[in-house]
């Protein structure tokens, strides 16, 4: 990992069990805003890509170049749409709105990108020119996945899309946590947990308690 990717995206921010819901926490929110995206510029999605597990940089190096500004910005767009519909799916979950289907604009992106992907064995180089991105599954080679389409001009939209599709396929939604002090999600296994991350919202909460009793000890 390199060291703006490091900085941007420190592995301490990886929290939430699964790439899909990693890609909902790229926000800096402790009001739950929303607001401040860390998603603001190509070069911040592209180490997200590379943080994240996604897409290896060799995957990203081999396939960024050449692209525009204008398609950059058009893509990031995209993306974060994306991301906002994603994130409407899982709030209301949380929310425990009872029986959430799939938005039509999130199963269309989610369809689309299915439609221009191809099944292929994890963690091994297909075809000339198609890098398979890497550490997605344990078995190595040995189980399929749905592989995003190298050479389609929505590839970088499309991994994310996958990734979505894949998480809801395979969890589910009620295993799904939102921390006490954010908007961050997370898996939760059982284990009463209530923060993102201890050493953010963990340690504001902590704060917030003592700064409550002082006060109420004063005379
Ligand atoms: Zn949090």
């Amino acid at each position: 990992m390199s060291r703006s990717t490091k900085v941007l995206w420190p592995q301490r921010d990886v929290i939430a069990g699964h790439p899909a819901l990693d890609f909902l926490n790229t926000v800096d929110d402790p009001g739950r805003s929303r607001r401040h995206n860390r998603l603001r510029d190509w070069p911040a999605l592209m180490a997200w890509f590379e943080a994240s597990g996604v897409l290896s940089r060799a995957w990203r190096e081999l396939f960024e170049t050449g692209e525009s500004a204008d398609r950059h910005a058009r893509i990031l767009h995209d993306i974060l749409t994306l991301q906002q519909l994603f994130y409407e799916h899982v709030q209301a979950h949380v929310n425990g709105t009872p029986q959430v289907r799939l938005g039509d604009a999130l199963n269309a992106r989610l369809s689309q990108a299915l439609g221009r992907a191809h099944l292929g064995q994890s963690g091994e180089c297909m075809e000339s020119g198609e890098y398979m991105e890497s550490g997605k599954c344990m078995e190595s080679g040995k189980c399929m996945e749905w592989r995003v389409a190298s050479m389609s001009p929505s590839r970088w939209e499309d991994a994310i899309a996958l990734e979505i599709e894949a998480f809801l396929r395979t969890h589910a939604l009620d295993q799904v946590r939102q921390c006490d002090g954010c908007s961050w999600f997370f898996i939760d296994h059982g284990h009463g947990r209530r923060w993102c991350r201890p050493h953010v919202c963990g340690k504001r909460h902590l704060r917030k308690r003592k700064r409550a009793s002082s006060t109420r000890l004063k005379p």
